[in-house]
Formats: C-alpha cells, sequence, structure tokens
C-alpha cells in the first residue's frame, strides 16, 4: 500500500491527525528532501525510517519501489510542502502502483493551490491549474492558450520572476483582466491581493517581493 501524504505548506498546524499517525505506521518515508523533512519529522517526534525519492531518482528507483509494495511493503511518500504529485515527485510511482494494482491512497491536506482560489475572489466553479509555467521554450505557447480560457486558471512562479509574469499575462489577457497573487499563505506574512492585472503589476514593481506564490487569473 502507498499513501500520498500531504505535509504542511508553512503552518505546521495544518498536518492531519491522520498524517501523523500514517507516518508513524509506515516502514518507510519517502521524501523529496529529507534534509526537510527530518526537520518536520522531528518536530513530531517521528522515527520511521526515512529515504529520498525525488526528480533525479525517480525514475531509477520506481521498480525497486513497486517491488518491495508488491511484496507487501508500506510506504508514506511526502514531499517538501503541500500534496506530492502536485507540481512535485509522485506520479509516476502512482502510474506504476495503478498498472500494478498496487492500493494508492491519497490523504487530503495541505496543498497551495486550493486555499489561494477558493480566497482568490476569482470564480472558483472551474478552473484550471496550469502549475509552473515553462522558462522559455513553450512559455508563448502556454500564454496564449492560457489567455483563451473561459474559466480561472493558476500558476505557480517564484518571487524574483512574479513581476515579468505578470507582465507577460496583462500582454496576452489584457491588463485589465482581474487576478490575484496570494504569497506565503498560512505563514506570518500571508498576503492575499485581488486586482486588475495592471494595478498587480504596479503593486508589485514598487516591492522587493519574496516568499512563495500563486498566481491566479480570472476567465477570458
Ligand atoms: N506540492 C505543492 C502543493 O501541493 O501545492 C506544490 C509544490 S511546488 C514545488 C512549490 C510551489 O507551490 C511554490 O513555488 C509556490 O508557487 C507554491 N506554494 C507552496 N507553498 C506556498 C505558500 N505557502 N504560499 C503560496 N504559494 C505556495
Amino acid at each position: 500500500m502507498l499513501y500520498l501524504v500531504p505535509t504542511p505548506i508553512g503552518n505546521l498546524e495544518d498536518i492531519t491527525l491522520r498524517a501523523l499517525r500514517i507516518l508513524k505506521e509506515v516502514d518507510k518515508i519517502w521524501a523529496e528532501d529529507t534534509r526537510v523533512s527530518r526537520k518536520l519529522l522531528s518536530h513530531f517526534q517521528i522515527e520511521t525510517p526515512l529515504a529520498a525519492f525525488h526528480t533525479f531518482n525517480e525514475h531509477h528507483i520506481t521498480a525497486s519501489l513497486v517491488a518491495q509494495l508488491k511484496a507487501g511493503a508500506t510506504f508514506a511518500l511526502i514531499s517538501d510542502a503541500g500534496t506530492p504529485g502536485i507540481s512535485d515527485p509522485g506520479f509516476l510511482l502512482v502510474r506504476e502502483c495503478v498498472k500494478e494494482g498496487i492500493r494508492v491512497e491519497c490523504l487530503p491536506g495541505p496543498t497551495a493551490f486550493v486555499p489561494a482560489l477558493a480566497a482568490s475572489g476569482l470564480p472558483s466553479d472551474k478552473f484550471h491549474f496550469e502549475g509552473f509555467l515553462p522558462h522559455k521554450k513553450g512559455r508563448q505557447t502556454r500564454l496564449q492558450y492560457l489567455a483563451t480560457l473561459p474559466h480561472t486558471f493558476i500558476l505557480y512562479e517564484s518571487p524574483n520572476r512574479l513581476v515579468k509574469c505578470l507582465e507577460q499575462l496583462a500582454e496576452h489577457c489584457t491588463p485589465e483582466r482581474p487576478a490575484c497573487v496570494a504569497r506565503e499563505l498560512t505563514k506570518i506574512h500571508e498576503e492575499i491581493r485581488t486586482d486588475t492585472l495592471a494595478g498587480l503589476i504596479a503593486f508589485y514593481k514598487a516591492k522587493n517581493v519574496k516568499g512563495e506564490i500563486v498566481v491566479m487569473v480570472g476567465g477570458a
């Protein structure tokens, strides 16, 4: 059995009771960055063996994990923050487990885009999750596509690229399009700012932007 266990995106109080129990009970926890996860696990006094499962070794070790799961092991997969498989490693392993008939369970829990969207004031009945845009090749094509969507779309973006990203969005979607920047969710400096793209550009251009960011843009 494989458990996908969401971990806090900032506030440690957001771990669920079930996540804590599962992390204590499994044979091994596979983590994106063992140094990051060790801090979380020691905070909650969890001593389960920990090993690395990340973008650089997932192709290489997935078959071995699947073999161990088939032989009866119970594993948890966690990422640095949020839900594994959401702009984080997990998909490859889950796909193989599903193919091999291994039970996969994902616990409900923290993920950045859901609270961002729910608090944005942008329509949330239908939405498109884009995750990170490619930095170079394919970026323009994605922006052109996103600009045509009739519903809210959601991006993950780094703070040093925020203004450039908003400017490119304004170019493709028009500066008047309603949008939202959700920054540092669940942390002390949480900030959720909804405005037009032009308004957000003006605000963030004057700032040294820091922290983790979700960008959302209303539909065409
Ligand atoms: N698996 C995670 C999830 O379920 O949301 C996403 C991992 S992805 C590598 C990291 C990105 O998620 C960040 O660059 C940022 O865009 C977004 N993110 C993570 N934590 C956040 C937070 N506390 N506030 C705003 N955005 C956050």
